[in-house]
C-alpha cells in the first residue's frame, strides 16, 4: 500500500513529497513521508472516510497490517523541521487539508 495521490503534497521547508495523516492516538495532524519506508516507525492507512490515519508502530505490534503501509514521520527526515515552540497553537485555524476533487 501506499498513499494515494489527492494525499501527497509537498513540504514546506524542504520541498519532500509528504503525506498528512490524523494520529490515531489523539487526531492531530502529522506529516509523514509519502514514500513508504521499511525504516518507518509508523503504520499509515486510508480510513473509510478517505482520510489518512497513522499511529505508531510498537514492540508489541510492530508489523503494519495489511491495509497499512510502513512510513518515517516527516519530522524525522525532513533537513530543516519547525523550530519547537512549547506554547502556540498554529494562529491561523485552517480547516484541515485544502479541499481537493475526489478522482476515481
Ligand atoms: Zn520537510
Amino acid at each position: 500500500m501506499k498513499p494515494a495521490s489527492q494525499h501527497v503534497t509537498t513540504c514546506r521547508r524542504c520541498h519532500a513529497l509528504i503525506c498528512w495523516a490524523l494520529t490515531t492516538a489523539n487526531g492531530k495532524r502529522q506529516p509523514v513521508d509519502a514514500q513508504p519506508s521499511e525504516e518507518g516507525n509508523l503504520a499509515v492507512t486510508q480510513g473509510a472516510d478517505g482520510l489518512l490515519y497513522v499511529r505508531s508502530l510498537t514492540k508489541a505490534y510492530p508489523e503494519p497490517r495489511p491495509s497499512e503501509w510502513r512510513a518515517m514521520p516527516h519530522h524525522a527526515t525532513c533537513p530543516s523541521p519547525p523550530p519547537r515552540r512549547s506554547s502556540a497553537p498554529t494562529p491561523r485555524t485552517t480547516h484541515g487539508v485544502r479541499p481537493v476533487p475526489w478522482q476515481r
